[in-house]
């Protein structure tokens, strides 16, 4: 297949991704899509319980194996693009180019099984359901057995807010360890104005808020990152009524265990002496989401060594790791590997919109690239 066909096909899969987007877990379309196309292609298919499959291409005998992953799920978004490929599945939107991510995938199964006979070991594709729910379906594919005598683990993820043209890679942590918390106080509701025989439960929630503000700036040691955001304040109901409830909600982002556990059980120590302050009562719910994503340096090297090739060594970029969350972290925790950024930003074509938008899209010329990085990635490991 020349470049020119091979780019053709990933941009045409791409497309039929984007206006075909499924939600977490019900990716019964997208499944049978790739399906089919690793059919076609002459590969044999392993589909997963709760969703996902999985397919190997065998080169010549022997040799290490390495697992690529793409995710598929989109998100619950509007799109409110003027692509002529705008999802037609409305409300569901490849916000997060997942869509690319597949179709990478597809174009480097196509790529290998042209060179076969031209390395050794096995490289395995796997495509995942709901990255963007935890708990995610990565744990689909560990415990259908899929990373079973893996040697090696990568995953590309594009992203907008690098150029298309260049790469950025983690050595160790990429992505951080999401969590999410659940908290109602729970006050006497009564007439606004009589307060005095109230417990006001909007008032003792806005000085939670303030308060837990302290957590991060004041007990977490400085040179350990982490955010504490309160997403949601939903509290009260008529202007002139005290609020016997406040509900809030919010995640946690750290890196280290011990930082996880302490913001855990601060946040929880803030709000039970707020709470005995004014004589409220609360409920604390926290659950612990994706693990830290946790990269293994040799093998960034080699990503970096590769993509460098591809796009000039001064285009491999190393930023700070990302706040964001990632069940790739899940693979990391069986297998040695790497998760990195694909850039396919284009500020001169009006590629700027932040992943998770509305108007995102991708600047398609940077996937052909993708698939030469992933692919050429996963030779270098296996050579
Ligand atoms: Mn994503």
């Amino acid at each position: 297949m020349s470049d020119e066909s091979l780019q053709e096909y990933v941009i045409s899969m791409r497309r039929y991704f984007h206006e075909n987007p499924e939600l977490s877990f019900q990716e019964a379309n997208t499944i049978s899509t790739i399906r089919k196309e690793l059919e076609n292609m002459g590969l044999e298919v392993h589909e997963v319980k709760g969703g996902g499959l999985y397919a190997d291409i065998q080169g010549t005998e022997g040799g290490k194996s390495v697992a690529l992953r793409a995710d598929m799920d989109g998100l619950p978004i509007i799109e409110d693009t003027d692509l002529p490929f705008k999802s037609r599945n409305h409300g569901v939107m490849h916000a997060c180019g997942h869509d690319a991510h597949v179709a990478m995938l597809l174009g480097v199964a196509k790529r290998a099984l042209e060179m076969k006979s031209g390395f050794r070991g096995k490289i395995r594709l796997l495509f995942q359901v709901a990255e963007e729910r935890p708990p995610g379906g990565a744990v689909n594919l560990i415990d259908a057995g899929a990373l079973k005598g893996i040697d090696y683990v990568l995953g590309q993820h594009v992203i907008s807010s690098f150029e298309a043209g260049k790469v950025a890679t983690f050595r160790r942590e990429a992505m951080a360890n999401a969590d999410e918390f659940k908290i109602r106080i729970i006050g006497r509701g009564g007439h606004g104005s009589a307060p005095h025989e109230t417990v006001d439960a909007l008032v003792i929630a806005a000085e939670f808020v303030s308060e837990a503000q302290t957590i991060v700036s004041r007990m977490i040691d400085p040179f350990l990152p982490s955010v504490v955001t309160f997403g949601t304040f939903n509290s009260g109901f008529r202007y002139n009524v005290i609020a016997p409830t406040a509900d809030l909600t919010g995640t946690v982002r750290t890196f280290h265990r011990e930082v996880q556990a302490k913001i855990k059980s601060e946040l929880e120590n803030v709000l039970r002496h707020v709470c005995a302050a004014y004589g409220a009562e609360y409920q604390y719910e926290y659950s612990e989401g994706y693990p830290t994503v946790l990269n293994t340096p040799e093998i960034t090297e080699v990503v970096d060594a590769v993509a460098g090739e591809h796009l000039g060594k001064e285009n491999v970029l190393h930023p700070n790791p990302s706040m964001g969350g990632e069940d790739f972290a899940y693979y990391l925790h069986k297998v040695p590997g790497t998760f990195y950024f694909l850039g396919v930003g284009n500020a001169a074509k009006g590629i700027t919109s932040p992943q998770h938008s509305p108007t995102y899209t991708v600047d398609e010329d940077a996937l052909e690239k993708g698939v030469e990085i992933l692919l050429g990635s996963a030779l270098r490991l296996l050579a």
